[in-house]
């Protein structure tokens, strides 16, 4: 069963103490594939060390977090272009818009949001979406890049059918994580009526840990819970799951 973890922070200070072991936890679970998003050029070089002493299991996004775009933004720009530039990524992400924690920065949000796209077309590469409370925003500068080029992951879904279709109709997977195991979480039940085909799993690690961690420090070994889930809701054997969602990954990612 090879499993893919789309989202997973493992440079994260909260590894600090026991990366390697966490990581090689995961692996024993089958979990081979880890996508690591980008926040801000300060985890760049923790990023790279961790591609480098994971080769064949670690894959490197590149992109501004939408809750670091600051004043500096176009400082951050400029090394996110630098990056795609000089060496393969395989996603821009993760970018989006973020108004839970900051609405006073929508404006410059949005144009951080738009223009990563464009670099994304630009190198052909697939977006990886941030949005918390702000579907309208994201869905309205997704229809103005809307296009054949234009795909990727809406990460951490959290959105009701309808979003999901809407996400769906701009080329996105849906990113299913430790929400779709919440009591409150909502997906869970209107999930089965999205084909699997559109789904792919993550973490978001150190984020958002499943049931029966949640709360606590989440890690990509417990995707299994995620897996679990979703094999309730669609009624199909965990291994069946597994290969479907890897399969998507490898679909978005081209690897
Ligand atoms: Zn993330």
């Amino acid at each position: 069963m090879i499993i893919t973890d789309t989202h997973t922070h493992l440079y994260s200070e909260a590894f600090d103490e026991d990366r390697d072991d966490m990581i090689n936890r995961a692996i024993a679970l089958g979990i081979s594939r880890f996508f690591i998003p980008a926040i801000d050029s300060s985890y760049t070089d923790a990023m790279l060390r961790l591609e480098q002493k994971y080769p064949e299991q670690i894959f490197l996004m590149m992109g501004l977090h939408p809750t670091h775009v600051k004043d500096d933004f176009q400082e951050e720009l400029k090394h996110v272009e630098e990056m795609l530039s000089n060496r393969k990524f395989y996603a821009v992400g993760e970018i989006g818009i973020d108004l839970y924690w900051d609405k006073s920065t929508l404006e410059i949000q949005k144009k951080a949001f738009k223009l990563q796209i464009q670099m994304a077309k630009t190198y052909k590469l697939p977006i990886v979406i941030h949005c918390r409370e702000a579907f309208d925003e994201i869905f309205e500068v997704l229809e103005t890049e809307r296009s054949a080029d234009l795909f990727g992951i809406f990460h951490c879904f959290t959105g009701n059918l309808e979003q999901a279709h809407k996400a769906i109709s701009f080329n996105m997977k849906l990113g299913i994580g430790g929400v779709a195991t919440f009591k409150n979480g909502k997906i869970d039940q209107f999930l089965k009526q999205i084909d699997l085909k559109h789904i792919v799993l993550e973490t978001d690690a150190p984020y958002l840990a499943p049931v029966p961690y949640r709360g606590k420090r989440n890690e990509s070994g417990y995707i299994i819970k995620v897996l679990e889930k979703l094999s309730e809701l669609y009624q199909l054997p965990q291994d069946t799951i597994a290969e479907i969602t890897t399969k998507n990954s490898k679909d978005v990612f081209k690897i």
